[in-house]
This record gives C-alpha cells, sequence and structure tokens, in this order.
C-alpha cells in the first residue's frame, strides 16, 4: 500500500468541507483510520473533553515513515481504487482530508511504525507547520497525539460545549464505533478515569453489554435477513427495555455508523403498537448493501449517506425486526384498537387527554439543559413561561383493565377514561417531586438503605457529570467507584415508593434527548 496524491481532477470530484467541527469529531476521524489500517486494539485517550489532549493508539499496520508527513498533506490518501472510483471504496476514509484539516488546527504528534521497520517515524505538526521530524522506537501501531486544539482559532474554541458535554460526545463516537466492530476491543480513557472498554472478541452482544449494561445481554434478540442485494444483523431490545429518547438506535450501513432519519424511523415502524408513547426502541442495526447502491460522499464527516433506493432500504430494516417482534406480542393488540367512540366515551376522553399530555419534565423545574453558556446560570432558574400548566385533577376512577400496553381504562362519574400510564406515572414523580420542593421542612434528599450499584453507559456518565450540580440539588448522591460502575446513595425522597435507579435513568434520557 502506497500513499498518492489524488489526481486534480479527482479531488476536485471530492466536496470540501469542514472535517474538524469538535473533539469528537476528531476521536471519529482517527478511530476511522484505525480502523482502515486493520487494528485489533484501539485506545482513546482525551482530557478535558479533548480540548487540552486527545490520543488514539492502534496496532495497524503502521505508516511508511517516509510516507508519514506526506500522509499529513491535503487529498493524500492511500485508500482510493486506482481509476479513482469513489464508488467502490470499501474503507472509511477516502478524502485523504482528516489528517492535514487535525494538523491545521492542533499541535499534533504521530507516531508510527510498520511491522517491516525497526524504527517508528516521528512527525509533529503545529498549526500546519511541520516543526519537527524523526525516528524512534516504538511497537508496530499508529499513535496520534492531538493538543492544543483550537487555541489559534478562538471563534471556535468559543463555540465548543461544556467539557462535560464534549467528553460525552467522544465517549458516543468511541461506543458506536464499538458496536459497529465488536472484534475490535476499544478502551477510552477520560481524564485519566478508564470509562469504557470492549473485549474485541466479536461478539456484538457483548460489545453491546458493555456500552448499554449488563442486564441487556440476556435481553437483545437477534434479528437476520439475507437476499441477493442485502444483508441485515440486528440486535434489537424487547419493548420492555424501551427508552426514553431515540438516541439509542443505531444504524450502520457497510461498517460506516450513519445518521438517518428515515432508516431510524424504519425501526420506530418495526415496534409500532408496542411502545408506549414517547418510549423508543433500542436498535443495533447493521445493514450491509451493495457500494453502488450508497453514496458516502456527501458529507465531509461522511456521517450521512444517500441512497439509491431508500424505499426499499426501509423496507429491508422494517420488515424482519417486525416480523420478529410480532413473534414475541400479538400484533393488533394494540392500545384503542376497536374502542367504541360513543358519546358517552368523548367527553371523558377529552379530560384524559389532558392527562396524557406531555409533561415538560424536560424544562425547568426539575432540571434543565445547560447552554453552551456556562451551565451554572441556567441550571436552577426557572423561566416562568417555562411553567408547565397542569390539568385540572381528575375525578376518583375506577380502573377496569388495561388495553394494550399504554393505557389504563377506568370508569369515572362522566363515562369511561383511558389514561396513558406513562405519562400518568411522570405526572404523580413531577408533583411529588415539586410539591417536595415547595414545602420548605422536608430534606431534599434521603439516603437508601442500602446504595443501589448503578451501571452507566459512557454517555450517561458524562450526562452525570455534565448535571451533577444539578442532579445533587434535587436530591441525587451519585459515586462513582470504577469504570461505568456507580452507586446511588440517596434519591429524592419524592421517589421512594418508586425505582430511584429507573428514574435516573430515564431522567438521564430526557435531557439526552434531541428530538
Ligand atoms: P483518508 O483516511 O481519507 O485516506 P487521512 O487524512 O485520514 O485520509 O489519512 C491519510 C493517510 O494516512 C491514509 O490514507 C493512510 O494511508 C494513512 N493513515 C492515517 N492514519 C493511519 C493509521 N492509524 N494507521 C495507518 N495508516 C494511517
Ligand atoms: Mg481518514
Amino acid at each position: 500500500m502506497s500513499i498518492v496524491v489524488l489526481p486534480p481532477e479527482v479531488a476536485s470530484r471530492i466536496a470540501a468541507g469542514e472535517v474538524v467541527e469538535r473533539p469528537s469529531s476528531i476521536v471519529k476521524e482517527l478511530v476511522e483510520n484505525s480502523l482502515d489500517a486493520g487494528a485489533s486494539r484501539i485506545s482513546v485517550e482525551a482530557a478535558d473533553g479533548g480540548a487540552s489532549l486527545i490520543r488514539v493508539t492502534d496496532n495497524g499496520h503502521g505508516i511508511d515513515p517516509e510516507e508519514l508527513v506526506l500522509a499529513f498533506s491535503r487529498h493524500a490518501t492511500s485508500k482510493l481504487p486506482n481509476d479513482g472510483e469513489i464508488e467502490a471504496v470499501t474503507t472509511l476514509g477516502f478524502r485523504g482530508e482528516a489528517l492535514p484539516s487535525i494538523a491545521a488546527v492542533a499541535d499534533v504528534e504521530a507516531i508510527s511504525r510498520t511491522i517491516e521497520e525497526p524504527t517508528a517515524g516521528r512527525a509533529h505538526f503545529r498549526f500546519g507547520e511541520l516543526v519537527d521530524q524523526g525516528a524512534r522506537g516504538a511497537p508496530a501501531g499508529t499513535t496520534i497525539a492531538v493538543r492544543f486544539l483550537f487555541q489559534q482559532q478562538p471563534a471556535r474554541l468559543k463555540f465548543l460545549r461544556s467539557k462535560g458535554s464534549e467528553a460525552g460526545q467522544i465517549a458516543n463516537v468511541v461506543s458506536h464505533y464499538a458496536l459497529a466492530y465488536p472484534e475490535v476491543a476499544f478502551s477510552l480513557r477520560q481524564d485519566g478515569r478508564e470509562t469504557f472498554a470492549t473485549t474485541g472478541q466479536g461478539k456484538r452482544r457483548e460489545a453491546a453489554a458493555s456500552v448499554y449494561g449488563a442486564e441487556l445481554r440476556a435481553a437483545l434478540i437477534e434479528v437476520r435477513d439475507q437476499s441477493e442485494e442485502h444483508s441485515l444483523e440486528a440486535l434489537v431490545a424487547p419493548p420492555s427495555h424501551s427508552r426514553g429518547s431515540r438516541s439509542y438506535i443505531t444504524i450502520f450501513i457497510n461498517r460506516r455508523w450513519v445518521r438517518s432519519r428515515s432508516l431510524s424511523f424504519a425501526v420506530e415502524e418495526a415496534y409500532q403498537g408496542l411502545l408506549q408513547v414517547r418510549r423508543f426502541p433500542l436498535a443495533i442495526v447493521d445493514l450491509r448493501l451493495p457500494a453502488a447502491e450508497v453514496d458516502v460522499n456527501v458529507h465531509p464527516a461522511k456521517t450521512e449517506v444517500r441512497l439509491r433506493n431508500e424505499r426499499q432500504v426501509f423496507t429491508y430494516v422494517q420488515r424482519p425486526i417486525r416480523s420478529v417482534l410480532s413473534g414475541l406480542a400479538p400484533v393488533g393488540s394494540g392500545p384503542v384498537v376497536g374502542w367504541p367512540r360513543t358519546e358517552e366515551v368523548s367527553p371523558a376522553l377529552t379530560a384524559t387527554s389532558a392527562l396524557g399530555t406531555p409533561i415538560p419534565i424536560e424544562a425547568p423545574p426539575l432540571l434543565s439543559r445547560p447552554n453552551p453558556a456556562p451551565p451554572a446560570e441556567t441550571t436552577h432558574e426557572t423561566p416562568a413561561e417555562a411553567q408547565p400548566s397542569l390539568p385540572a385533577a381528575l375525578p376518583i376512577l375506577r380502573p377496569l383493565g388495561q388495553a394494550g400496553t399504554t393505557y389504563i381504562i377506568a370508569e369515572g362519574p362522566t363515562g369511561l377514561y383511558l389514561v396513558d400510564q406513562h405519562a400518568a406515572h411522570e405526572r404523580v414523580m413531577f408533583e411529588r417531586i415539586s410539591a417536595q420542593q415547595s414545602s420548605q421542612n422536608e430534606k431534599p434528599t434521603q439516603a437508601l438503605l442500602s446504595p443501589i450499584a448503578l451501571e452507566l453507559t459512557p454517555t450517561q456518565q458524562s450526562l452525570i457529570s455534565t448535571y451533577a450540580d444539578a442532579l445533587r440539588n434535587h436530591g441525587f448522591e451519585i459515586e462513582s467507584f470504577g469504570p461505568g460502575d456507580y452507586l446511588l446513595r440517596a434519591a429524592p425522597p419524592a421517589l421512594r415508593r418508586e425505582e430511584p435507579a429507573r428514574a435516573l435513568a430515564e431522567l438521564l434520557d430526557l435531557l439526552n434527548r434531541e428530538d
């Protein structure tokens, strides 16, 4: 394999664009390079959310010392097929833009040794200029260390979010690549602490357990489907393990992690009628399509792809997942199918739909999202207009039964009521917590009789650090004791009869919700 500079006509076919948006985009590019180099071990280190250090070390095939500096020139790549056919690339990279783009905005030191060479080459760039190069001893593989990110671009430095939030993005990137490549052992250290690791033994179920928690190991359901044009391998959580946000739907196309609204929606559609309102599936979908069906060159960071036949691909995803899930629960027992809509029922339905309106836990008063500006100012204040207006109390109801997984059917003075269970539960928790906050006497936190062990995803860990103050002020006492392992020592007293760990997880989902 040798590195060539793309001929101008090919280079111009590659749309120019920003590769380096934030620390996590650097991590993404470096990890992709390590994967393209055939690494079986990739370790990622970051400090201060990547602002002061990002270091990616792999045991891949390395770069020939003669070519190390060349690798940092624009449009230098070893990955394009000879005829410049972007359509035929099977590697994650192909644009030859990542290393020069990163070196332009930071201090970058690259050390790389191929298996054939006795020593490693070393090159040191500072804000686009080569400042030093040489040779040194190192194991085979590549280490790229990025420091002082954006120190000469104050405008872009300002654009970075809080360290906790950037650290969360990094964790998110690494954990998704770990799901895509279960045969690679990933590890992530942030600020000197190992927060995440996979074994690299090739089992996606194991990787998923490392990312999403051990209780999913047994619960995840395998889905496989294959035709001449495509193959699909997915791990999906049963409806009982639904989540509070869409961010647990992961799609890989030809081993590339892509954001696709349409395919996420295909997964959601597969769960139609099986989830309560505002609950979302957890699913990891590994889809392989002929390279010619997928245009990967539509986004500088390659996170979006264009599909030649999107409708068909939608079906590839939705149908097999649906058919496996429908084997679990009778389809058609959806929530309100066939419910008589008589005159008598409708007034009550109106009343209950008020109860069913989303209760804005995600807005203050419970917790508020920190803005890109320092979070401290926004954490506790409640803007008056953000106060939820609560519907009037309902009359006393007599429960009659349950419809689907969503509604409780109850009888009241004016007719039948359908109560959205999930919304009702949120409402109860919300009212208890706000009642407790308005009463001065009650202590805002209550120690748990025995602390609850929490296993948190990398994303949850960084949310906990981002919202540490707010969570503490609302009565959650959380202590970390190892990579991914936490203890919940105290919870808001309002939650004493609930499952505080589950409540905390739901809260973090709400805080993480992108939609
Ligand atoms: P691209 O990945 O699009 O080719 P990059 O700028 O990311 O462009 O990298 C340039 C070249 O440097 C790659 O084509 C590859 O030959 C080499 N390279 C970069 N990172 C590594 C690595 N970790 N291991 C081996 N080779 C690498
Ligand atoms: Mg690359």
